[in-house]
């Protein structure tokens, strides 16, 4: 077919997200088929932060993909992902610091975390 483009898997892996207010969702992770209902449905599976649950897109909701996967609507990453971000940090039992989940030692007092 003329003016067909083939994208191929890894064509779109690695690619950022992006919805229909321009904000960057995340980053394809890979493909999906998501089951609901009963419904079987062609997905992708975006990853949006660490430590976070990858979301899935359905394939019907991209409007375009060149250098970035657009998306013909809004998309809200669940309030619930930031809440799992700050509880994937180690809080220093000594000085009550915020470290990365994986840190050996605490940033600011040094102390050894388990
Ligand atoms: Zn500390």
């Amino acid at each position: 077919m003329q003016g067909e483009k083939v994208i191929s898997r890894d064509d779109i892996i690695g690619k950022l997200v992006v919805d229909s207010e321009a904000s960057i969702i995340g980053r394809v992770k890979d493909f999906a088929i998501t089951l609901e209902k009963g419904e079987v449905r062609a997905a992708l599976l975006v990853e949006v932060g660490k430590g976070i649950k990858p979301i899935t897109v359905e394939l019907s909701s991209i409007k375009n993909i060149r250098d970035v996967v657009l998306l013909s609507k809004q998309v809200t990453v669940e309030k619930k992902s930031e809440e799992a971000i700050k509880q994937s940090y180690m809080i220093c039992p000594k000085c009550g610091s915020k470290n990365p989940p994986y840190a050996k030692y605490c940033v600011n007092c040094g102390l050894k975390l388990e």
